[in-house]
């Protein structure tokens, strides 16, 4: 078996392996996942030199095109424009679709119907291409899973913000710290250019994410605008501390950077997930309260500078008064939890005065004066669902979890 070992190392160390074998894995594990079915990934190809099956399909039709073009008196005459560029050719036959790029085109073999009269009017030029089959390089992809940040500006910005390292081989890279590592990189870029933070310029910057599992739609287009980015910088240490984190939501794990991350992009609320994850909380089922408490900051952060905003040390006190009153009903955990329960489906259907009645209750039943802050959550909806995570946080914190972050008395 050693024998047999060190011949196939041997085989394998062999220049000519690197240069057949590598692109061979590599076009089945990453290309083939952007193109499908031409060039060295046709049916037929698999055992011809990938080199030269290349070279056929995209760069000699785009070396005669452009050796064509030199002739422009005759070029003049082409009458089929580019979809993408200004190049026009002659016949339909030197042209191309896009029906290579999976699921990005329209396969016009299958379904014609996409088209005026049914006849397919939307070319592209050889050269445009040579450059799409470049597209699976664009992407930083760990595991099936990655982005490309067309941060189009110009051509070095746009490698530099999309070089970040898929590190040393030693260990792994997860594709949460690589898109965190992106946009910190976007950022650094940007705040070298400027004096200051403060005078960032920053024009939207079109984020792709790629998922190979999503068969139908492995690519979801983002728009990363200055304010989503001078949010993600200013909670820093919340965003670096959700990656890699994850948990179990309706049996399936969840990554709670991109649970965040994705709704930001959206503008959606984060509530509906610090909701189902304090829910969890409470059912015994999850435990890391600073976690949720991360999420909580991020989206109290949103609201910096209007009304709606709260200082953290005003969100400490919140959940340091949760912590007292579960202190004052230690020995009635039952009891305790159907607090919990009734606070947080107040929270849920966002009823405020519910929400103070069940407070009230609780408090007077240890005889317990109630906190003057809550008042606040009576005309503010934002802050009420603020206040009351806060202080749901405190009452299920601190006990059996590893949270390391000191509660300021209050
Ligand atoms: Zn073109």
């Amino acid at each position: 078996m050693l024998e047999l070992i060190s011949n196939i190392i041997a085989h394998l160390r062999h220049p000519q392996a690197k240069r057949y074998l590598v692109p061979r894995i590599l076009s089945y594990n990453l290309i083939q996942g952007f193109w499908t079915n031409v060039s060295f990934l046709h049916k037929t190809a698999n055992k011809k030199d990938i080199y030269k099956t290349y070279d056929e399909y995209f760069t000699n039709a785009a070396l005669n095109f452009l050796e064509k073009k030199k002739d422009e008196k005759k070029y003049e005459k082409n009458k089929f424009h580019c979809a993408t560029c200004e190049n026009k050719m002659s016949t339909v036959s030197e042209a191309f679709d896009l029906t290579w790029l999976q699921r990005i085109g329209v396969d016009a073999a299958r379904k014609s119907s996409h088209y005026w009269d049914h006849q397919r009017d939307i070319f592209i030029c050889p050269v445009c291409n040579l450059v799409y089959s470049c597209l699976p390089f664009g992407f930083r992809i760990v595991k099936g899973k990655g982005f490309f940040i067309n941060n189009n500006r110009s051509v070095d910005e746009l490698i530099s913000v999309n070089s970040v390292s898929l590190g040393d081989g030693q260990q792994e890279v997860t594709r949460d710290e690589l898109e965190s590592m992106a946009y910190y990189k976007i950022i650094d870029f940007m705040v070298n250019q400027t004096e200051s933070r403060k005078d960032l310029e920053i024009e939207n910057i079109q984020i792709v994410k790629y998922d190979r599992d999503m068969e139908s739609r492995p690519y979801t287009y983002n728009i990363l605008s200055r304010h989503k980015l001078m949010l993600i910088d200013e909670c820093k240490k919340e965003f670096q501390h959700l990656v890699g984190k994850f948990a179990k939501l309706d049996d399936e794990y969840i990554s709670l950077y991109q649970e965040v991350i994705n709704r930001l992009y959206k503008g959606q609320s984060f509530t509906d997930l610090i909701y189902r994850l304090i829910r969890q909380v409470i059912d015994g089922k999850y435990n890391n309260i600073t976690n949720i408490y991360y999420i909580l900051k991020i989206s109290n952060h949103q609201y910096k500078g209007g009304v709606h905003f709260m200082q953290t040390e005003e969100l400490n006190k919140v959940r340091s008064y949760g912590f007292y009153l579960k202190k004052a009903y230690a020995s009635q955990e039952t009891k305790l939890n159907g607090i919990s329960y009734r606070l947080l489906n107040a929270l849920k259907v966002k009823n405020p005065s519910k929400f103070m009645e069940t407070l009230l209750q609780a408090y007077s039943y240890k005889k317990m004066e109630i906190p003057s802050i809550f008042v606040q959550i009576l005309n503010d909806e934002r802050k009420f669902e603020t206040i009351g995570y806060a202080f749901l946080l405190g009452l299920h914190g601190y006990e059996g979890n590893t949270d390391k972050e000191e509660i300021k008395h209050g």
